[in-house]
């Protein structure tokens, strides 16, 4: 069986500059992977990259991402196809409440598939039933999207998001930052019980995050390349030793 994501020698520029470098790596379906790395090593242009955004050019090398041709869709297909992006800074959007925007990206998700669109009554009742199992209050969906939210409802949202959603494969760019530790703890567990029921690409600085969530794959990058693959283990021990230590 082919993974579910598939990157093969991928280069990627803005201007003149290559931060990609002939980046390789594979997510089978259901796995998660950790992507560690310094700052400045690539790791945010690898998601941005995923996603499509327009800054960057891919130079050279294929990404499939269930068995298609990724680059060659534009950024709105890819999301509809299954793949879901969290930034490392999420954007408020003033005016738009959460329902309003959860319900849109329900119904665009719905037309992609040639689905009718959902009953209101139906709609309701899937925004409850996940608001119900990731305990938040349904005064969340009237507020409007991130405006005003702490650093740990921002990503709680995010997750509220991607539940709904239900994405084949999850980018969650620096989950960690800004979270105090109990935001910091929630949001792991959070994660951990999703773990399994899509693919999960986490890119993190920390340790901490990736002892809750424990993925099956920990990858280190540096200058826009992945220098080390490894266990859950590898992240201890870069959090012990940094990330300048010699492959013994
Ligand atoms: P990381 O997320 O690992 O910290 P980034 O992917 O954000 O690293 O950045 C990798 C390198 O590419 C950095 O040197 C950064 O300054 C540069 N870079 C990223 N995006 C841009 C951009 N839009 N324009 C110019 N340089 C960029
Ligand atoms: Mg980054």
């Amino acid at each position: 069986m082919h993974p579910l994501l598939e990157l093969k020698n991928i280069s990627a520029s803005t201007g003149e500059k290559t931060i990609l470098d002939e980046l390789s790596l594979s997510i089978g379906e259901g796995e998660t992977h950790a992507i560690m790395g310094p700052n400045g090593a690539g790791k945010s242009t690898l998601a941005s990259v995923l996603a499509g955004h327009p800054d960057y050019e891919v130079d050279k090398g294929e990404i499939l991402f269930a068995g298609k041709d990724l680059l060659s869709m534009d950024p709105a297909d890819r999301a509809h196809a299954g793949l879901f992006m969290s930034f490392q800074y999420p954007i408020e959007l003033p005016g738009i409440t959460n329902r309003e925007f959860l319900e849109k990206a329900l119904q665009e998700k719905q037309k992609y598939l040639e689905k009718k669109p959902l009953e209101k009554e139906a709609l309701e009742a899937l925004l409850e039933e996940r608001l119900k199992e990731m305990n938040i209050s349904s005064a969340f969906l009237d507020r409007g999207v991130n405006v005003g939210f702490s650093g740990g409802e921002k990503k709680k949202n995010e997750l509220l998001q991607m539940a709904l959603l239900q994405p084949k494969l999850a980018i969650l760019d620096e989950t960690d930052s800004g979270l105090d530790v109990d935001a910091l703890k929630l949001i792991g567990q959070r994660i951990h019980e999703i773990k399994g029921s899509c693919s999960l690409i986490i890119i993190t600085h920390y340790a901490k995050l990736l002892e809750l969530i424990q993925p099956d794959h920990v990858h280190v990058m540096m200058e826009g390349k992945i220098v080390r693959s490894g266990s859950k283990d590898l992240a201890k021990e870069i959090e012990e030793l940094g990330y300048a230590v010699e492959v013994s």
